[in-house]
């Protein structure tokens, strides 16, 4: 083993030793460490040998602590207590962009779909739960300073079981579309891939029908300063997503309908206005080239001068509402009940020099992660306490509920005072917003000083004026307000949702449902903070009914490199993630058990009694071995099945007797 598979049984544990553990595995490739169950997995930023089938074979039904660590460790865990003890499974992924999470989301999909059943139904099932993966990152992916292959959204999917573990089917859930980058990319960064996959991939015959032009500099959605990326193959990709679109379950006039409204969506960016005076004084936008404003509304079926009218009236960034896949594979219903695998890739916490809506919103939800990781934590090792019957103790933690509510509580949290300003008549700004977070959070601070109720909420005179700072558990974060009020609103202006809606185009019809004049008189849609913060209590509840598995992702270096090992960047990362605390919650217990067999069979040299045979019970020669050792009695504790040593010391002093023998 190179430097110690797990950090639990690191001596002395501190930051610094918990970085060169993770700084000497990687150095050898050994990518994976567990902090007890939960899997700390770094990139390596170049293929290594262990995803193989003889990879798979080794870890199937194998004891977690058996093989060195391994995604597939983790992956089969999950599987096993699914199949054999019934417990619905979570699979947890975090990290920041570029650590490698979707990649582990796809190799434990890959796993399962590996051991699971067989036959042509669920093989079936399986090639459209693993083609799910191309499909989604065409449309929601792209490249970006930080990942080549950055998913700008957050996924959540339910894989469903039947009760001998055959795959039935799975449920996707998607968050946080990046819609903007449909109309504005960063410097060195793409629009999302289908794009670049479409005009690459296509043949002349499909792109002509679309009336698009092979050639990427014509149209203005697409940066050209880094059209082309090293690695990628865009037309074979585009290969690879028309096969898995089928795969999947698009009907050839469904992948039709999406290929035309993307490139439509290439048109829309081509429209551009010009001013033009009218006698009454008021300034009004004109469509200046119409060609493309003409093919457009060939495209989609839509009658040019009722889209143009709508786009006269205001000139508006066009926003690509949605574009999420929500794939129901389910097929077979089956009477007993269905067991299901979630597996969660999402954004990690992010704090950048600049942070937004999108930082905020994305941070919220990392609180609840971590939350619900203390949570479930605590009730792991509680439950597994309370089953081996070993006495509890309590274990002190940072408890960042305090977090959660200065965001989303109901009534005067940070997402609350959004909405109400968003709602008011009058005139609305980011800055009337500002004063009143800065109001109320402040008198809020002041009445409850002596509880800090908002403690959490920083003000002080070095703010920038247009800013506010969240004390969060992963560290402070600056937010810039600009921008909140209209990110939350999220609104499309009405007359351009019902110009789509008219669309004779059943997808585009679907897309923009608000645009029924039908509705028109519904109140007005729920803001974007309002969503999320639903669509987070939803993932949220279902996360907490299930068996939660970790991945914790950490990404070496900033330079997309093999072998670099950032020290700064990795303790940042191990900091956010919470690592340290994931180590101290679980050695203030007992930070290492092991089954009563395998312990024995471990150590029984160590002690004449129970050598070379032990006759009896496992337990009874594990007691007379560590009696007979003279391990102080408060050391460890004997569970049903398992003895628990409380300091890794013990365990090491074990090791080493063993290495004299
Ligand atoms: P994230 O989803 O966290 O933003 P990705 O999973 O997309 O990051 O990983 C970014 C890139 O890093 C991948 O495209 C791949 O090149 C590389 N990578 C990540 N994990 C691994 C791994 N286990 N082995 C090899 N390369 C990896
Ligand atoms: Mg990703």
């Amino acid at each position: 083993m190179i430097g110690v598979g797990d950090m639990v049984l690191i001596e002395p544990l501190s930051e610094d030793t918990f970085i060169e553990n993770l700084k000497k595995r990687f150095d050898h490739n050994e990518i994976y460490t567990y902090i007890g169950s939960v899997v700390i997995s770094m990139n390596p930023y170049k293929s290594l040998p262990i995803y193989t089938a003889e990879k798979v074979e080794e870890y199937r039904n194998r004891n977690f602590y058996e093989l060195s660590p391994h995604v597939y460790a983790l992956a089969d865990e999950a599987y096993r207590s699914l199949r054999e003890q019934d417990k619905d499974q979570c699979i947890l992924i975090t990290g920041e962009s570029g650590a490698g999470k979707t990649e582990a989301s796809k190799f434990v999909m890959s796993y399962v779909a590996a051991v699971c059943g067989k036959g042509q139904e669920v093989n079936k099932v399986k090639e459209q739960l693993l083609q799910s993966n191309p499909v989604l990152e065409a449309f929601g992916n792209a490249k970006t300073v930080r990942n080549d292959n950055s998913s700008r959204f957050g996924k959540y999917m339910d894989i469903e079981f039947d009760f001998k573990g055959d795959p039935l089917g799975g449920v996707i859930s998607n968050y946080l579309l990046e819609k903007s980058r449909v109309v504005k990319q960063p410097r060195g960064e793409r629009n999302f891939h289908i794009f670049y996959q479409l005009l690459s991939g296509a043949s002349d015959d499909t792109l002509k029908k679309l009336k698009l032009d092979r050639d990427f500099s014509k149209y203005n959605y697409l940066s050209l300063d880094s059209a082309t990326v090293n690695g990628l193959d865009d037309a074979a990709s585009f290969r690879t997503v028309r096969n898995a679109m089928q795969i999947v379950g698009f009907m050839e006039d469904e992948v039709q309908s999406i290929l035309e409204l993307v490139a439509a969506v290439l048109k829309l960016g081509n429209i551009e206005f010009k001013p033009e005076s009218r006698c009454n004084g008021y300034d009004e936008s004109r469509v200046k080239d119409k060609n493309d404003l003409k093919e457009m509304c060939e495209l989609l079926g839509i009658e040019q001068s009722v889209l143009e009218r709508a786009f006269s009236f205001r000139t508006v960034e066009a926003k690509m509402e949605k574009m999420s896949t929500t794939l129901n594979v389910a097929q077979a219903q089956t009477k007993s009940r269905k067991k299901v695998m979630g597996v969660l890739d999402i954004y990690g916490f992010e704090i950048f020099e600049d942070n937004s809506f999108e930082q905020f919103i994305i941070n919220y939800c990392n609180e609840k992660l971590q939350q619900i990781f203390i949570e479930l934590t605590l009730r792991e090792e509680q439950e597994e306490y309370v089953r081996e019957g070993i006495e509890w103790t309590n274990i002190e933690y940072f408890n960042n509920a305090i977090i959660c509510d200065l965001i989303e509580n109901n009534k005067n949290g940070i997402l609350a005072m959004l909405d109400e300003e968003c709602l008011r008549p009058g005139t609305v700004t980011d800055e009337t917003f500002l004063d009143k977070l800065n109001t109320v959070c402040a008198e809020h601070q002041h009445f409850e000083s002596r509880q800090s109720k908002n403690s959490k909420f920083l003000t002080d005179h070095s703010l920038p004026h247009n800013c506010f700072r969240i004390q969060h558990y992963a560290g402070k974060v600056l937010y810039r307000v600009e921008g909140f009020v209209d990110k939350n609103n999220d609104l499309l202006y009405r007359d351009l949702s019902q110009a789509m809606y008219k669309a004779n185009h059943s997808l585009i019809k679907i897309l923009f449902p608000e645009g029924n004049p039908a509705k028109v008189n519904l109140k007005r849609p729920p803001t974007a903070g309002f969503q999320f913060k639903a669509s987070v209590g939803t993932l949220m509840k279902n996360l907490l009914s299930k068996n939660p598995n970790y991945i914790r992702c950490i990404k070496p270096n900033d330079k997309k490199a093999a072998h670099i090992f950032t020290d700064s960047l990795v303790c940042h990362q191990v900091r956010y993630l919470g690592l340290m605390e994931n180590v101290r919650v679980r050695r203030a217990g007992y930070a290492f058990r092991q089954a009563y067999e395998p312990c024995l069979e471990r150590y029984k040299m160590l002690c004449k009694q129970t050598w070379p045979h032990w006759k009896g019970p496992a337990r009874g020669g594990v007691e007379v071995l560590l009696t007979d050792l003279q391990v102080p009695a408060e050391e460890f504790a004997y569970g049903r099945s398992k003895i628990f040593i409380r300091n890794p010391r013990t365990l090491f002093f074990l090791e080493e007797k063993r290495r004299q023998c």
